[in-house]
Order: structure tokens, then C-alpha cells, then sequence
């Protein structure tokens, strides 16, 4: 059976790594983009030098975070960030690479040194100019005081910590996923399209290094046929069972 299958790798005790995308945390009510009904069905994205170039982009873009902030402070971790707590508590996690944006990982209890974010993190906001980094709810009271595209006290524009469409990645952090993709034995997807780069190459350069490729989705993704261990079904039911698998192995 394809949970055991997974589960016996884990155990092995190789360098194991977990890949998720926004699939993992619609169960904890956070839609994800290219399902029907996600959000892309309802905005449509402001590129980064819109967001750069004009006020009103500003404007329009922090009026679409404000409307999903309260979903974002209500959002708790699911029963499968639970199990991947578990995983490493059990020293079977290398790391987990996110393309999600929710913190989601780190509130379920995964220290932050186990988390590899590509596309940045919503809880956080930046300064396009001087760098420094500093809550989202502190912008979110400024924006509900009528501060509707706030600014650094240097003047530049402040900006989710988010990687927008049209700006470039974070150097290090994908540096990172790809060396460990490179050098580890077990790679799972959970919940992506891997439709995505740098996401659609992680698993590549994972079974060029002859790892282990398991995929927990929904939906089809470009490794289904090429991939050890395919389970379609939901991450909050599936990722719990493969970890306490791994771990009764484990404990003999
Ligand atoms: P996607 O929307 O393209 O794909 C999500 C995948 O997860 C789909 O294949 C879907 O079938 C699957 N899925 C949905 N619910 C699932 C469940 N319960 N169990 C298992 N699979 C499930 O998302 P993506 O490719 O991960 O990401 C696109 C970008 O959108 C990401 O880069 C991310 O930055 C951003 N995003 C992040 C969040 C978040 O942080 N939670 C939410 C939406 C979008």
C-alpha cells in the first residue's frame, strides 16, 4: 500500500524533505490559487513594478490583503503541519520547503531554521527601500486609520514580504531549496500544481540525485508519471497517517 511504501522511506533515515504549496493549508481555510473557486477567480494579481510605478496600484494592492487579513490571523495549522511537527520531533525532517506565504509551519511548531519560505511571508511586511522588516498588524492598523498605502519612516513604500508577480526571488532561500533537493533522498510534494518555478524543478534535481519522489495532490502535476509514490487526496488526512506510519516503524 502506496502510505506504507512512503512511510518505510522516511524511516530509512536519509535526508528527508517535504515540499508544500497552498494545497496544505486549504484545510485550514485558506484557498488556494488555481482551484476553482481560489483566488485567482477573484483578483486578479498586481505585478511588482505596478506596485513600484503608481500609488494606486499601492492602494488596490493593500485593499485585497487588508480584505484576506482577517482569514490570514484566523488561519490555524491542520492536522497535516501537525504531522510534519511530529516528523521532525521524531528527527526524520531535513527541512520544509514552502511556496506558502501563510507562516502556517512555523505556528503549528516547526522552528524557522526547518523552514525554507520561496515566496516570502504574509505575516511580515518590508521596506522597498531601507529593508527593515516589521509586523503586518501594525500596517493593518495604519490602513484601517485610512493610511491606504503606507510608507517606512525613510519614505520608501512598505510592501508585504511576499514575492509579488514580476519580482525576483529571494537569492538565498532558493540557493538553499535547491541544494537540498540536490543532496536528499526523499522529497514529498504536498498540495502544488509544481506548476510554479522554482517548485516545477526541486523534485527534478531531488530524482537526479536519486531521492525518493512521493506526491501527496488533489490534482495532476507534471511528475505523477514519473514519480515512486502518487496519492491523490487530502493533505490533512493523508500526511498524518504516512507520519505515524514512519514513526511506528521507527519504534519497531
Ligand atoms: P496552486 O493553487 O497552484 O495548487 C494547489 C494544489 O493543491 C492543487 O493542485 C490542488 O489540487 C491541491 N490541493 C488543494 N487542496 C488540497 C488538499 N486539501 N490536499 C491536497 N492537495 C490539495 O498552488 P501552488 O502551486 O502551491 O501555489 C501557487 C502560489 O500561490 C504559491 O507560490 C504560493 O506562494 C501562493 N499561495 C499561497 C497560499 C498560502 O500561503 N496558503 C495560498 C494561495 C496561494
Amino acid at each position: 500500500m502506496t502510505i506504507s511504501q512512503i512511510a518505510e522511506k522516511i524511516a530509512e533515515g536519509g535526508k528527508n524533505i517535504v515540499f508544500t504549496g497552498a494545497g496544505i493549508s486549504t484545510e485550514s481555510g485558506i484557498p488556494d490559487y488555481r482551484s476553482k473557486g481560489g483566488l485567482w477567480d477573484r483578483f486578479k494579481p498586481v505585478y511588482f513594478d505596478e506596485f513600484m510605478a503608481s500609488k494606486d496600484a499601492r492602494i488596490e494592492y493593500w485593499k485585497r490583503k487588508a480584505e484576506l487579513y482577517p482569514d490570514l490571523v484566523a488561519a490555524q495549522p491542520n492536522s497535516a503541519h501537525k504531522a510534519l511537527v511530529d516528523l521532525n520531533d521524531a528527527g526524520m525532517l531535513e527541512a520544509v520547503i514552502t511556496q506558502n506565504i501563510d507562516g502556517l509551519h512555523q505556528k503549528a511548531g516547526l522552528p524557522d531554521e526547518k523552514v525554507i519560505e520561496l515566496h516570502g511571508n504574509t505575516c511580515r511586511v518590508r521596506c522597498m527601500s531601507c529593508n527593515k522588516t516589521s509586523s503586518i498588524h501594525d500596517a493593518q492598523k495604519r490602513i484601517e486609520s485610512g493610511d491606504l498605502a503606507p510608507e517606512c519612516g525613510c519614505g520608501g513604500y512598505l510592501k508585504p514580504d511576499t514575492i509579488s508577480f514580476g519580482q525576483s526571488m529571494p537569492v538565498e532561500e532558493t540557493k538553499k531549496a535547491i541544494n537540498l533537493s540536490m543532496n536528499c533522498d526523499f522529497f514529498m510534494v504536498v498540495g502544488s500544481t509544481l506548476l510554479v518555478q522554482p517548485a516545477a524543478s526541486l523534485p527534478d534535481y531531488a530524482k537526479r540525485n536519486k531521492a525518493f519522489l512521493a506526491i501527496v495532490n488533489l490534482s495532476e502535476t507534471p511528475y505523477d508519471q514519473e514519480c515512486d509514490a502518487l496519492i491523490c487526496g487530502k493533505a490533512g488526512e493523508i500526511v498524518p497517517q504516512i507520519v505515524s506510519e514512519a514513526r511506528r516503524i521507527v519504534a519497531g
